[in-house]
């Protein structure tokens, strides 16, 4: 098959978060099953420009003013290929999103990506676009493309997120050449905005989502984000498949970020790894039976920053450790940074982004910290079980599917209910009373670097879907 994939963010050339590991790895599992994928993605400030070959040039013309971009393309090796939207107004910028014209920007984007399959005679077999940046992209097919081979493809839509819906002001939709006979419940609008998620909803063949539970949660009103109504509509065409981790980059026995290798069979490299991260931010070593905890990630309310800025103290007054890293939130930001004065030997505070730093946080750490209030799939938690870092997670969306409390004969973490400082809490003292064991914990921490979270399951699972008709 022929995929064309269009995503805002692709690793390793950029990433905010999940979508881009996604979007960096399964492109090359579907390449290995014998598919021929055209990756399409913007060209921001930090995407290195070494290699890029010329692809041609395009303009586009919206009420809002024509848009000339320039694409640039990277072969990836067999069946792989990734081309990069070059509008240097558009995405020579600081961040990836928040900007005002957003809508323009992922407006042209998804615009260059089909215009370009088009021009380089890639005719698709399936679109599959991620996330509201390329919400539009069915839309723009069946107005701009309906009677062209274009027009065929079968199309696709990953949520990723529903949290962050891509809505703007009405006039947008002018701008972007929309007809008004669009703007309706049934249509693109949302609480009177144009809404790209909602658009992508209402307009795809097949609808997904990253994990089962996610794709449950979202149909109703607790995890709908207001789209739980229009989910259910279209529940006959939404499944949930899990994402995979690229062990090409999270393996701890390959690992050539951490000072030292580690398997589950042979954990001396683990130890190493835990020395380092106590040195990276100059912490003491907590005394013999008391652990290491780490989180990585956005510092905001969907992480349950709050109950861990609640709860963390009470684990260090008893003697452990614990390792922050992440942005997001100033006010966050600020309480975390407060917290660590407060516990200048314990508590290590790092705000930015620094991936070495991440995986060295899942090498040296005990335990991993993801009390999430809600979370479509989550990365961090397998990348902490093949690290051996036990988790400690909330009973929601992916967390629940891949992580299973140790109550349970096979269990690999801990999980927790109650979206509480209480319940968060409690499950921070079975990890401290766990720790005191060090025959079951190791069995614990054993059974998670023993799963398989390999991309090929789940590209397997997308190859279904796009076949089917
Ligand atoms: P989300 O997509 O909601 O941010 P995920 O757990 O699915 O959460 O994916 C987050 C990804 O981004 C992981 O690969 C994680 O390691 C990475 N990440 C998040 N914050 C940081 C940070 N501050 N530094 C380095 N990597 C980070």
């Amino acid at each position: 098959m022929q995929v064309l994939f269009l995503s805002s963010e692709v690793a390793p050339f950029s990433k905010t978060g999940g979508l881009g590991d996604v979007a960096g790895a399964l492109p090359s599992a579907l390449a290995a099953l014998g598919h021929q994928v055209l990756v399409v993605t913007p060209l921001y400030l930090g995407v290195p420009r070494e290699g890029l070959e010329d692809a041609g040039a395009l303009t586009l013309t919206f009420p809002f003013g024509p848009v000339t971009a320039r694409l640039r393309q990277r072969p990836g090796g067999d069946g792989l290929t990734h081309v990069f939207v070059d509008v240097p107004p558009f995405f020579e910028r600081p961040g990836l999103y928040g900007h005002p014209d957003d809508a323009r920007r992922f407006a042209a984007f998804t615009m260059a990506g089909l215009s370009h399959a088009q021009a380089r005679g890639f005719l698709p077999d399936v679109v599959h676009a991620n996330d509201w940046p390329a919400g539009l992209a069915a839309l723009a097919l069946k107005r701009g493309y309906a009677h062209t081979p274009l027009g065929n493809a079968r199309t696709v839509f990953t949520i990723h997120n529903l949290a962050y819906q891509g809505n703007f002001p009405k006039s947008e939709l002018e701008a972007l050449g929309l007809p008004w006979s669009l703007y309706t419940v049934d249509g693109v609008e949302f609480y009177d905005q144009l809404s790209f998620m909602k658009a992508a909803l209402k307009s795809f063949d097949v609808l997904t989502t990253v994990s089962p539970s996610y794709a449950k949660e979202i149909q109703t009103p607790l995890g709908g984000h207001g789209l739980d109504g229009v989910l259910r509509a279209r529940s006959k065409e939404l499944s949930g498949i899990l994402n995979g981790v690229d062990v090409r980059e999270w393996n701890p026995a390959t690992d050539v970020l951490l000072p030292a290798r580690f398997t589950s069979m042979e954990l001396s490299g683990k130890a190493r790894c835990r020395q380092a991260l106590l040195d990276a931010y100059g912490l003491d070593a907590p005394p013999d039976g008391q652990p290491i905890f780490g989180m990585v990630g956005r510092m905001v309310e969907q992480k349950g920053v709050d109950l861990l800025l609640d709860t963390v103290p009470r684990v260090l007054e008893q003697g452990a450790r614990a390792v922050v890293l992440g942005s997001g939130e100033p006010a966050f930001e600020a309480r975390w940074r407060q917290l660590a004065q407060r516990f200048p030997t314990r508590l290590g505070v790092k705000v930015g982004f620094d991936n070495a730093l991440a995986h060295l946080i899942e090498a040296g750490s005990d335990f991993f910290l993801m009390p999430s209030r809600f979370e479509p799939c989550g990365l961090n938690q397998m990348y902490s079980l093949l690290y051996g870092a036990v988790p400690v997670v909330r009973d929601v969306g992916g967390l629940k599917d891949t992580v299973v409390d140790v109550a349970q004969p096979q269990g690999t973490g801990l999980v927790f209910s109650e979206l509480t400082s209480a319940g968060l809490s409690r499950a921070l003292l079975r990890a401290l009373d766990l720790f005191r064991r060090p025959d079951e914990y190791r069995q614990v921490q054993r059974r998670g670097m023993a799963q398989d979270f390999s991309w090929q399951r789940s590209a397997r699972a997308y190859e279904a879907l796009y076949r089917t008709r």
